[in-house]
């Protein structure tokens, strides 16, 4: 699959630097009224849909890690900006058939969420960084696990060889208080350290919610559009 050109005029780098500060200063701002420090938090920059020339930009701005959510088209951008050292987080749902072929770029898959996907990455190679995905919706088509799958998914993954686990990931459900959903996070992410103590990890937070997901302990913030502009649809 090829990235799409850039749509339109090359907008001037002002703008998109000017957004990228503006969300670090408000992640700096929630960290401090969360009490937190924000050297914990690791902002990932979610670049689905944009061409790799947007990333490029960034990089040049200091992003260094990127999400995407589709297999081929992170495939691609990774094999193009191979020369950018950047980190490579995949945050789209995952089928296991193509688990190993995700493994193979990415350094963190953040959708682990049914033991089909652990056993097809519990391969004998270097671990690649999990995080389990939370299905905080009644819905079962979400991607996540449901509650009750929780901690037989976790003995799962600890269980295996080829994969470490960091901790628990979320997005929040579009009819619920963010705060309130992030609060259900955490109150997963403490199961998950009963039996893992290490796994204290948070993937939560994206555009209109880092704030609320921040105060809730996230550690990964997923933004896009915030800092990227609109996406362009996709290709
Ligand atoms: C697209 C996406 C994001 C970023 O969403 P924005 O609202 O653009 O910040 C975060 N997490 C996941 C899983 C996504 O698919």
């Amino acid at each position: 699959m090829t990235v799409p050109a850039e749509a339109g005029p090359v907008e001037p780098d002002a703008a998109l630097g000017e957004r990228l500060v503006g969300i670090r200063h408000a992640i700096a701002d929630a960290a401090a009224a969360a009490g937190r420090s924000a050297d914990d938090l690791s902002l990932i920059v979610v670049t689905k849909f944009h061409p790799a020339s947007l990333l490029r930009r960034l990089h040049a701005l200091g992003v260094t890690q990127f999400g995407e959510n589709r297999h081929q088209e992170a495939q691609s951008k990774a094999a193009e900006l191979a020369d950018l050292g950047a980190t490579w987080h995949f945050v789209g749902q995952l089928q296991s058939n193509k688990a190993k072929a995700v493994r193979a770029y990415a350094d963190v898959i953040h959708s682990i969420d049914r033991t089909s996907v652990v056993d097809a990455l519990a391969v004998a190679e270097a671990p690649v960084d999990v995080f389990i995905q939370l299905n905080l919706t009644d819905d079962p088509n979400r991607g996540g696990i449901d509650d009750a799958g929780l901690e037989p998914l976790v003995e799962r993954a600890l269980a295996a060889d080829g994969l470490r686990l960091l901790g628990v990931m979320a997005v929040a459900p579009l009819d619920e208080e963010p705060r309130r959903a992030f609060a259900r996070v955490r109150a997963a992410s403490e199961r998950v350290q009963a039996l893992a103590p290490d796994a204290d990890r948070i993937s939560a937070g994206m555009s209109h919610d880092f704030a609320e997901a921040i105060l809730e302990g996230a550690t990964h913030l997923r933004i896009g559009s915030a800092i990227t502009g609109n996406r362009p649809a996709p290709g």
